[in-house]
């Protein structure tokens, strides 16, 4: 899970029990689609501000006033212990999640993660991406896209598998076969009413890690799905904030997340873009569909 809850596998439930959760009517699954299109709006409000020389506590600010706008309840300030103390985790290059944001300077090269969540009328949305600064290397190029085509990938075969596991296992060997490895010691997670639900939602396969978190994909479950991928080592770390995850090997690490409702007709985005009904209720600003960011 992305903030708060670092979930291992060994500190799983026991064995053979599978994780519990609710499944969400079709009216339960629009009034979180509402949550989702906050948390998008929000995403593209940022991308507009994120380049070089913008610090990433100017990028949190966006979010406040994306959320201020709506009157919708920021997930992630204050959550856990210590309290979180920012409406967003920002990232940058080796952080891999949990960054706070602060007055860094972003600098061209950079890669930056911005992952927030919102509540409005009592269900919630939580949505992460990568933005490149400027000019980046080739590799890091790879890795942002490795990251979101993995999770692409994800929500594409929650309609050809029935369980987890059969998904997992493809986003992990869809990492390596590019040379990268997925982070393990955090998951996913279900969303709906609290922004950490059951299950938690891994995105690497091993038996033992099977054993307590494959799951069912049933109608009516809403999962938040986010690969957090590594361009070296799969290891972490946490810095002294106690928040901010980076890579043991100073690598850069990418991350990509939608909430993703399974339905009868198939997955479907939650924090994904408007509809073009939608979209009429929607900002002038983000009527120029070739101005969104993409993920
Ligand atoms: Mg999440």
């Amino acid at each position: 899970m992305i903030i708060g809850s670092k979930t291992h596998p060994n500190r799983q439930n026991n064995m053979n029990s599978k994780p519990t959760r609710e499944l969400r009517s079709a009216r339960e699954i629009k009034k979180m689609r509402a949550a989702g299109l906050i948390v998008w709006e929000a995403h593209q409000a940022a991308a507009r501000i994120i380049k070089a020389g913008v610090t990433t506590g100017e990028i949190n600010q966006v979010y406040i006033d994306t959320f201020d706008r709506h009157q919708a309840h920021p997930l992630f300030l204050n959550y856990g212990t210590p309290p979180f103390p920012a409406e967003t985790c920002i990232s940058v290059n080796e952080e891999v999640v949990h960054g706070i944001p602060n007055d860094r300077v972003l600098v061209d090269g950079d890669i930056v993660s911005v992952d927030t969540g919102c509540r409005i009328k009592g269900w919630c949305g939580d949505a992460a991406l990568t933005h490149a600064i400027g000019e980046i290397d080739k590799t890091s190029q790879r890795l942002l896209q490795v990251t979101k085509d993995t999770l692409d990938l994800a929500i594409k075969l929650i309609d050809h598998e029935t369980q987890w596991s059969g998904v997992c296992k493809q986003m992990e060997k869809f990492v390596n076969d590019a040379g990268f490895h997925v982070v393990e010691e955090l998951t996913g997670h279900g969303i709906g009413k609290e922004l950490h639900e059951e299950p938690s939602v891994p995105n690497y396969y091993s038996k033992e890690a099977m054993m307590s978190m494959d799951f069912d994909l049933r109608p009516g479950t809403v999962l938040a799905i986010e690969p957090m991928v590594n361009e070296g080592t799969k290891e972490v770390g946490m810095l002294d904030d106690e928040w901010t995850i980076v890579t043991a090997d100073d690598s850069n690490s990418a991350h990509f997340e939608h909430t993703v409702a399974i339905t009868n007709e198939g997955p479907v985005r939650l924090t994904g873009p408007p509809s073009d009904k939608e979209l009429e209720s929607m900002p002038e600003w983000l009527q120029d569909k070739s101005q969104w960011v993409l993920w």
